[in-house]
């Protein structure tokens, strides 16, 4: 496909979004299962909602755009999807496992706010105001979920995480240690 026009590029980059967030859709729900904290599978499960608004936006806007919405596949996104399965596949303390899922997440998450920034530039400068506003709510969820992802691993999840394999004596010793 040639793109010759900035607006050509949006709806690129729109069909990559709306491959991505189908892509999630799917990952969301293992990874709720898979998480062992209870806040954590909140957390994925409120985000596999929000992710279902995420699509219908996207399909509003290619409805105005008279733009077909598939025909591409966000190859990224299935690279992050796949490292995070490779990540179940091995054999993880469960607190581990925990905080990698939180990394392979903020890397999706990270992906996402980069695509919908582009995204939200690109129609306002096309004079598209309303999807410029539909995608920056989008983009204000992704920047949501990743900033409560980041306040879990760090007031809990990594520290659990530090202490796994940790004998009993090594934890008593390292709470000694940081309360000298
Ligand atoms: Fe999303
Ligand atoms: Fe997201």
């Amino acid at each position: 496909m040639q793109l010759a026009t900035l607006r050509e590029l949006y709806v690129d980059e729109l069909r990559d979004l709306y491959s991505a967030e189908n892509q999630i859709l799917k990952a969301l729900p293992k990874m709720a299962k898979a998480a062992s904290s209870a806040h954590l599978k909140n957390a994925f499960q409120e985000h596999l909602e929000q992710t279902k608004g995420h699509v219908q936006r996207l399909d509003k806007i290619f409805d105005e755009l008279g733009a077909r919405a598939k025909g591409k596949k966000c190859r990224a996104m299935e690279g992050l999807i796949e490292e995070g399965k490779e990540l179940l596949e091995k054999d993880v303390e469960p607190d581990v496992l925990d905080a990698g899922l939180i990394a392979a997440a903020q890397k999706v998450e990270h992906y996402e706010m980069a695509g919908y920034g582009c995204v939200r530039t690109y129609a306002k400068l096309l004079g598209d105001d309303q999807s410029a506003e539909l995608l920056q709510e989008t983009l204000n969820e992704e920047g949501e979920t990743d900033e409560k992802l980041t306040e879990l691993a760090e007031s809990t999840i990594n520290l659990k995480a530090m202490h796994d394999g940790q004998s009993d004596e090594e934890q008593k010793q390292e709470i000694e240690t940081v309360g000298t």
